[in-house]
């Protein structure tokens, strides 16, 4: 379908689709392991869709701010890849879905190597956050947030103090994860400086735009269409959008594949960033959960579009 008719098809009829999910925020808990992110509304919903010729699409709460979280991981990945290359990255992370929740230790001990599963889980991401290239925590925590402002066109994209505080307080799972990594030789340097640069890359503040823009890159295959400038590799792109698929959305990436079909990844934070290859971005935001940790009424919403669309990749 050519672009253009898509989006006004689809102007058309969005609002009436996230009207259809909205209902599904009540089935779902915001998230409040991290205390501040208890306080994002409960029933809200929003959505984002940009074509690689800059139309736009949104409804709903689309200029809902959220924290990337665990969307952020995408994208240290691929600065990770860019910056060690693929083979010390993956000496260090596995490339297989484990099944189990993101924050889950258990099969750091119970398969060999001890390496994490994959860069999407938590243990994989911190130890990606550790290999991310910079005299200090503060130089990669600049690069990282640089290189998050060009993906997303977006010069003032900046961290959420308060939900990275109150992470950084309360971030005891994911502190002793660093330190069995360390121990374990995976991670290296200081478990409070890797540590410093993971919370602070989930904790930067998007609207459903700025994800819309991010997942645009990665749907061009690395290039932004609006500048035509070249911001990831070609092959970086492929990986990231293969991990999206298997391990986007947590352990429910297999019935996400099945329902959607498309790459996305999700986060803690009720967005989720989609992308339908070569043509279109898309941000979400929802920040009721359901209990794998997946927006609710974020993933409906993507079904519902998904289906009416033929979007499926599959
Ligand atoms: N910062 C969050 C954490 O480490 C990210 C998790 C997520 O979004 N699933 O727990």
């Amino acid at each position: 379908m050519e672009n253009t008719s898509e989006m006004q098809l689809l102007e058309r009829r969005l609002d009436a689709w996230v009207a259809a999910s909205r209902p599904y925020t009540s089935g779902g808990k915001v998230a409040s392991y991290i205390p501040e992110l208890s306080k994002a509304p409960k029933d809200a919903l929003g959505i984002t869709i940009l074509a690689a010729d800059g139309k736009a699409a949104s409804s709903g709460d689309s200029e809902l701010r959220f924290t990337l979280q665990s969307i952020s991981k995408v994208f240290t990945l691929i600065l990770a890849l860019m910056d060690n290359g693929e083979a010390a990255v993956f000496a260090k992370v596995g490339m297989e879905p484990t099944g189990d929740n993101f924050n889950s230790m258990l099969k750091l001990e119970l398969v060999q190597p001890g390496i994490p599963f994959n860069p999407l889980i938590n243990a994989g991401a911190i130890t990606v956050s550790s290999l991310i290239r910079g005299s200090s925590p503060a130089e990669k925590s600049a690069r990282i947030l640089q290189f998050f402002r060009r993906l997303a066109g977006n010069s003032r994209l900046a961290y959420d103090t308060g939900v990275y505080l109150s992470e950084s307080e309360t971030g005891d799972l994911n502190r002793s994860m660093a330190y069995l990594l360390r121990d374990h030789g995976v991670l290296e340097g200081k478990v409070d400086e890797v540590l410093d640069v993971y919370f602070r890359h989930c904790s930067i503040q998007v609207d459903c735009a700025d994800l819309a823009r991010m997942a645009l890159v990665l749907a061009c295959g690395g290039v932004d269409p609006l500048t035509g400038e070249t911001l990831i590799p070609r092959r970086c792109v492929q990986i990231a959008k293969t991990f999206m698929t298997t391990c986007g959305m947590y352990n429910a990436s297999g019935e996400f594949a099945i329902q959607v079909g498309l790459p996305a990844k999700s986060g803690v934070s009720g967005g989720v960033l989609a992308i339908v290859p070569g043509r279109l971005g898309i941000g979400v935001v929802g920040p009721a959960l359901n209990a794998k940790g997946n927006s609710c009424a974020g993933v409906h919403l993507l079904e519902t579009i998904s289906k009416e669309m033929s979007w499926s990749m599959f």
